[in-house]
């Protein structure tokens, strides 16, 4: 069994971002509201800003009080839009629960980096990470049965769409899908994203399947807990663990979308001039 170690890529992601980023002509911006006070935000929050100051970026973080109005979210967003200095814009999820997420549809879509307004170029951070832990691991996945226990807009939905396009057969489960067993001992690919710790136990697991273990849920202990049980990993050809899996990987590929996003706005106003 192989036990990815997220730390490993996402180092050598930093690396060719750091290139990049020499690259262009100011560093990189990235603006995160925080809304409230979830337990894990801020240790979510902290952790993209160290990585991104590695690379050279610059991240602002913005922190609202819980009791926020939608009109202050708003009016924080709307005010990150018109400086041209801030390429990318991004809120921490979960937002508290009396605001609607209409807010992320206001992000300008160019600065959309977490890619969850529709118009938005991007696709969203976690999908790009398994994509790109799938890649570095070598996993063949065309022809694969690969199943999504989770359908959300920021994990479930789009991974499941590049899986697809990428040739597996993918089968998606949810909240109303019972009993889960049937369908996770079918899978050669299992990725989860429910945010149900040890939701997934051993017996769920086909041997030899690649798991990826991608909710990730602060316990009591104020520890990370998985969806996977970590036992299922005995049985597992690749497990990617809880802490350091997937989450590195996909600090990694928000600032890879931020750097494109700087890149892009940056030729957009070379056009501009020249034009
Ligand atoms: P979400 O929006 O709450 O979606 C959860 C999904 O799980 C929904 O589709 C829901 O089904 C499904 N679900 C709930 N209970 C279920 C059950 N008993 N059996 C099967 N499916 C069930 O969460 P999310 O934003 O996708 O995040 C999922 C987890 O990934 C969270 O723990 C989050 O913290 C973690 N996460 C990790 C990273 C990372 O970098 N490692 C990044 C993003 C998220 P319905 O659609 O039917 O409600």
């Amino acid at each position: 069994m192989t036990r990815f170690n997220g730390y490993t890529l996402q180092k050598r992601i930093a690396l060719g971002l750091k290139h990049a980023v020499e690259s262009l002509p100011q560093p990189p911006t990235l603006t995160i509201l925080q809304i409230g006070n979830h337990p894990a935000s801020s240790m979510y929050v902290k952790r993209k800003q160290e990585f991104g100051q590695t690379i050279g970026c610059k991240v602002n973080i913005i922190h609202l009080p819980e009791q926020a109005s939608q009109t202050d979210a708003e009016m924080a967003i709307r005010k990150q839009n018109d400086d041209p200095a801030v390429n990318g814009i991004i809120v921490q999820l979960p937002m508290p629960e009396h605001l609607s997420n209409d807010l992320l549809q206001l992000i300008d879509p160019k600065k959309d980096v977490d890619g969850l307004g529709k118009d938005s170029p991007f696709t969203p951070a976690t999908p790009l990470a398994i994509m790109e832990i799938l890649d570095d691991q070598k996993i063949d996945i065309a022809g694969k049965h690969t199943v999504v226990v989770g359908r959300s807009a920021l994990v479930g939905g789009p991974v499941t769409r590049l899986m697809q396009e990428r040739g597996a057969r993918v089968t998606v489960c949810h909240s109303k899908s019972g009993d889960l067993t049937p369908f996770t001992t079918q899978a050669d690919i299992l990725i989860v994203a429910v945010g149900k710790p040890n939701l997934v136990t051993p017996a769920m697991v086909k041997a030899g399947s690649v798991v990826v273990n991608v909710g990730g849920t602060l316990g009591a202990d104020g520890q990370l807990h998985g969806d996977v049980d970590p036992e299922a990993a005995d049985k597992a050809s690749l497990f990617t663990p809880v802490p350091g899996g997937v989450g590195p990987v996909t600090v990694g590929m928000l600032f890879t979308n931020l750097v494109a996003a700087a890149k892009e706005q940056t030729s957009s106003v070379k056009t501009t001039f020249s034009g």
